[in-house]
This record gives C-alpha cells, structure tokens and sequence, in this order.
C-alpha cells in the first residue's frame, strides 16, 4: 500500500525544487502542503532557502502555525500565510509564498494580472493585498496571525493574490495544480509584461478564461507539466533522494528525524542572526 504521508512529503519538496529550478523561489519564499490524514495542521520546511529544501527539513504546524511537536528548527516568519489560508479556504491543500521578478512589476504597479495566453488561464482573477491598508508600516513580512488572515480574505475564493511590494501568494487544491499555477502564473506576468511593450494586450475573454483554466487543471495537464519540470530538476542535478522519504515518514516526527542534522542551538543561533527572516 502506498505510503501517502510519505509521498506526499516527498512532493513537497519536489515541488519546492521545481519551482527553485524554475526560478520562482531564490533564496526566500515557500511552499506548504497540507497533512494528508488530518486537515489540521500543514507541513513546511524549516527556515532555509528553498534549494536547499530535505524532506528532514519539514515541520509539522498546526493551522495557528505552532508546532505540534518541539522543535528546535528555525521557521519562516512568513508562516502565517499558509496557516491563514488553510483556516480560511477547506478546498486548499497547497500554498505558494514567492518574490518572482516576473510578477514584482504588477505588485509594484497595482497594474491587474490577466490571463494573457491558454496555460496562463490558471491564475483566475488575481486579487490585490496591501499589507499598509490595516497595518501602515510594518517591516513588509505577514508574521502575525491577523495579517495572514488578512491575506487570506483579499485572496477569498481565488487562487492568487498579489501583494503589493512585495510578492504573491498563489493556491492550490493540490501541489502539482498549485505548481503549475505558480509557474504558468509567472510566465503568464512575464508575456504580458511583454505584449504590453508591444502595444495592446488582448487577453482571454472571461469565457475562454473559465473554460481555459478548467481545461488545464486537470490532471493530464498538471501532471504532463509536472513530469516535465522533474526531469529539469534531475538535469540540474537537484533530485531529493526517494529514500529519505520513506526514512522520515517512518519515525512519525519530522522535527525528531531532522533534529539529528541540526546544530545545537547556541551554533544554530549565532549562524542566523545575520540572516534575514522572510
Ligand atoms: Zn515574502
């Protein structure tokens, strides 16, 4: 019987490497999915860069993103979007927090994203958030719960939602569909950002939009694209190994398996204190 909290873990960080290899994570941003077996809680990698992602990385969160178990592990500060999100929406399973340089400009601008060509149709109507609206200054980052919740309702029943100067924020009812959301989602910003410097952009209608967009979530889209990204990321060499997996899945903890490769917490707390938490 196939292991589904096992698989799953493992295409979590498939899916962080892909979209690492994709350039739309760089040194910030992350992905989470939630548990299978318990709508409850999510899982998300420790505080690293993306590329670096292991399956021993993963922390297990409860939808307040607190750990279930102890950790030592340093999280991203970020986390309340996903938790937010996954209170608000049942229907998300997966969720996306990225800085693409491709999106930036209309994050930027407050010029809207639109469907620009077929495989861009995924991204729905794009929602706007400025953190500034309810909070004013802040240091940019979505740390406190009610600024995730925040979030999450400018994103309501849509699937991405732009944060001004800042990034985005993209979901999924699973993570190949999120997956290809996020990246067609960037290359749908970039084309038009293009077209734009061309003259007219002439979008999808909202009709080819809704009919475009159920078309390409299926999984005969979602999972050609993803069989094709994997095989970029095993060119790049940046394959998580299988195993690992497995290994992970098997002791129950993912804070315990990862515990053994993280330093002590004095070292750990010198390395980072110069890092920047996103
Ligand atoms: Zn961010």
């Amino acid at each position: 019987m196939p292991d589904v909290l096992a698989e799953t873990l493992y295409e979590l960080i498939v899916a962080t490497r892909i979209l690492a290899n994709e350039k739309v994570l760089d040194a910030f941003g992350h992905v989470s999915v939630r548990h299978p077996h318990d709508p409850q809680r999510y899982f998300i990698p420790r505080h690293r860069a993306p590329e670096l992602a292991e399956v021993s990385d993963l922390v297990e969160l409860t939808l307040d993103s607190e750990p279930v178990r102890p950790t030592d592990f340093r999280l991203y500060s970020e986390k309340v979007i996903h938790g937010e999100i996954y209170k608000a929406r049942p229907d998300v399973h997966a969720v996306c927090h990225h800085h693409a340089h491709a999106v930036l400009p209309y994050a930027i601008s407050g010029q809207e994203i639109v469907p620009v060509f077929h495989l861009g149709a995924v991204i729905g109507k794009v929602q706007f958030w400025d953190q500034r609206d309810e909070f004013g200054d802040t240091n940019m980052l979505v740390v406190k719960p009610e600024e995730g919740a925040s979030l999450a309702r400018a994103l309501g029943p849509h699937w991405m939602v732009l944060m001004r100067r800042h990034g985005a924020t993209v979901a999924g009812t699973g993570l190949r569909e999120l997956t290809f959301r996020t990246v067609f989602g960037c290359d749908n910003a970039r084309l038009q950002s293009e077209a734009m410097a061309h003259g007219r952009v002439d979008a999808l209608s909202p009709g080819e939009a809704k009919l475009t967009a159920a078309h390409q979530s299926r999984p005969p889209s979602t999972n050609r694209a993803w069989d094709y990204w994997v095989r970029q990321v095993e060119k790049a060499g940046l394959m998580p190994a299988h195993a690992a997996a497995k290994a992970a899945s098997n002791t129950g903890t993912r804070a315990k398996s990862g515990a053994k490769r993280a330093p002590a917490k004095s070292a750990r707390k010198k390395s980072v204190t110069s890092r920047r938490r996103r």
